[in-house]
């Protein structure tokens, strides 16, 4: 998600708080893990960084980078208060080290994402998912359940890792929630309820929470994401209606709003990567670009229409690298059951 300072942004005080408190925390442990296993070189060696960390607070030298002196990469700092030079002043071991964690990150969330083959004789799905970096902040899944086809599309606040964790911790939650099978805006509720408690005060995910049945019917909860756009024979619509985002304020309450599709249509999620996607001039790709890729797409597959959307993206941006992570989701209803 791009846009906004949030996510693991350093929130000044609190931001320093946190970390203050999780190092005092620290000590606690290594002083009783310490005294527990009688002499061990290593808790003495904790013990010490830990104190140092502390002392930096003191002086107020703390997250600043001992080579060049400019903050640490905060996101880095919370994964590891102990931290004492910037990306840029890693050595060689160290940043090894960091790419052999990003990389197998990106395993894991890869191995988060959903089947491709995700055919049923009442709907097919086709989605595309690209990380702007090495991993990914965009959540994007789907899960049958008694006869039913949940699909969720969310965009994490700020980038990289920390955001691919909270990106991890939304699947868990959903993979959780669904198969209880509560009504959607209840479901939504119990997530918002769970991120929050799970998550620092200026983490949040926008997001879309819908399911269609056989008969084509839809319930959709947005938590303050992009407006989802029904493809149609005829003029496309656009969804808009939209709450708050996950994770902003502990109870939250959220509605469902439904509608039916038609055999042939198509619903397709995006997430900001897409529509917010510059070219050259710094111009982005914008909603209207999004539905002039669309058209002509009606009658072919999800997998068409994705490909149509992407290659728009690709040729608009040119060689401007991606400034965020893209992802897209088209869930096709195909027919009725009798
Ligand atoms: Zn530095």
């Amino acid at each position: 998600m791009e846009g906004v300072q949030m996510g693991l942004a350093p929130a000044g005080a609190e931001f320093d708080a946190v970390l203050h408190e999780q190092l005092v925390d620290r000590r606690e442990r290594l002083q009783i893990a310490k005294s527990r296993s009688g002499f061990d070189p290593d808790f003495s060696r904790l013990l010490g960084e830990v104190d140092a960390a502390l002392m930096r607070f003191e002086k107020g030298t703390y997250g600043l980078c001992e080579e060049c002196h400019d903050p640490i990469e905060p996101e880095r700092l919370l994964a590891d208060p102990l931290m004492r030079v910037c990306l840029g002043d890693l050595t060689d071991r160290q940043r090894q080290a960091l790419e052999n964690d990003l990389e197998l990150a990106s395993a894991i969330q890869i191995g988060l994402l959903p089947k491709t083959d995700l055919a049923s004789e009442f709907w097919q799905v086709d989605f595309h998912y690209q990380p702007a970096s090495i991993v990914s902040g965009d959540y994007c899944d789907v899960i049958a359940h008694d006869g039913e086809l949940y699909f969720i599309l969310g965009d994490v606040s700020g980038k990289g890792m920390a955001a691919s964790l909270l990106m991890s911790n939304l699947h868990a939650m959903f993979h959780s929630l669904v198969p209880l099978g509560l009504p959607m805006h209840e479901l939504m509720g119990r997530a918002n309820h769970l991120f929050c408690e799970s998550t620092l005060a200026n983490q949040y995910a926008t997001l879309i929470f819908g399911k269609v049945n056989s008969k084509g019917e839809v319930e959709i909860c947005n938590a303050g994401h992009l407006p989802p756009i029904v493809v149609k024979s005829g003029e496309n619509v656009t969804l808009d209606a939209a709450g708050l985002p996950l994770g902003l304020f502990c109870d939250s309450n959220f509605a469902a709003s439904c509608f039916r599709l038609e055999a042939g249509e198509t619903l397709l999620l995006y997430t900001d990567g897409v529509t917010e996607a510059n070219d050259h001039t710094e111009e982005e790709f914008g909603i209207a670009r999004l539905l002039e890729s669309i058209n002509g797409s009606y009658a072919g597959e999800p997998a068409g229409l994705v490909r149509n959307c992407v290659s728009a993206v690709e040729t608009f941006r040119g060689r401007t690298p991606p400034n965020d992570d893209l992802t897209l989701m088209a869930v096709k209803f195909a027919g009725a059951q009798n």
